[in-house]
């Protein structure tokens, strides 16, 4: 497996394979690798001949008070975990080599990045928008990986693809869990133990969301209801917030008729954990 810093030893080795006519997937990332990560990797190692990881903290995603500073690193152990996953290629640039100086250029979305995580992070899906681009022109991949457990990334990603003609297949992949249901995250590694319990409450109150559901409940208030008063019978426990809405619009709704998205994000102690499920 190759380690490329610059976007020019990349483009050389795609080039080179697409030469060959082999068929490249991307998954991109922002390393410190978990069960999660690799379940994409596995999916794109399976459906492309070359498989590209990217591992890069984008700063351009993170709000001034967000944790880019502190979000977790550890590029021997994600290299390692790519190798044996049998990827072709980590790309793993430094900011500088992919902002240069005089960076002026942004990918912005008008809809669908204005609520949920958008609320609380608004220069966040500018930031993600800009950067998948760039890996997108940099790689050229014919399908790119993406999870669902940020599932408003992914139905932006989707629609930015279909505005701008990329002519790239963005494959969405199921939320990976631990053992209790906790969904896998980079993140999780910032809560202490009392955290850690505590942060079951995330995936428990989205539980009895989706059974009030599948009873038959159509009302969304009493959906949001019955997830709020679960998520607040957690005292380390703070809403950030409790969505449902049209997956394909992530516009909110009355009632769940169509495809919903039912989305949370919620503070445990000063780590923003996210979580969600798709009802079709
Ligand atoms: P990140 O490194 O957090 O930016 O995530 C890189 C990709 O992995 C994104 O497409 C995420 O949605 C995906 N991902 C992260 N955690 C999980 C998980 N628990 N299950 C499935 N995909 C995940």
């Amino acid at each position: 497996m190759k380690i490329a810093e610059t976007i020019q030893e990349v483009r050389e080795q795609v080039k080179e394979w697409k030469k060959q006519g082999l068929s490249v997937g991307l998954v991109p990332t922002m390393g410190y690798l978990h069960e999660g990560h690799k379940s994409l990797i596995d999916r794109a190692v399976k459906e492309n001949d070359k498989v590209v990881i990217s591992v890069f903290v984008n700063p351009m995603q993170f709000g001034p008070k967000e944790d880019l500073a502190s979000y977790p690193r550890d590029f021997k152990r994600d290299s390692a975990l790519c190798e044996n996953a049998g990827a072709a290629l980590v790309f793993h640039p430094q900011p500088e080599e992919m902002y240069h100086e005089d960076f002026s250029s942004f990918v912005d979305m008008s809809t669908l990045t204005g609520g949920l995580c958008g609320k609380s992070r608004p220069i966040h899906f500018r930031g993600v928008c800009t950067v998948v681009s760039k890996l997108f022109n940099i790689v050229m991949p014919d399908k790119a990986y993406f999870g669902q457990k940020d599932a408003q990334q992914l139905a932006v990603i989707r629609h930015m693809v279909s505005d701008l003609n990329f002519g790239i297949e963005i494959v969405g992949c199921p939320i990976i869990r631990e053992e209790d249901g906790l969904a896998k995250s980079s993140r999780n590694t910032y809560l202490n133990e009392k955290e850690r319990k505590a942060a079951l409450i995330l995936s428990k109150s989205l539980q009895k969301g989706k059974a009030l559901i599948d009873a038959g409940e159509e009302d969304v208030e009493k959906i949001k209801q019955t997830i709020t008063e679960k998520l607040e019978s957690e005292p380390l426990a703070k809403i950030d917030y409790v969505e449902v809405v049209d997956w394909n619009t992530l516009e909110p709704v009355e009632k769940v008729e169509g495809p919903v998205l039912v989305a949370i994000a919620v503070y445990i102690g000063k780590t923003r954990l996210i979580d969600n499920f798709i009802q079709e």
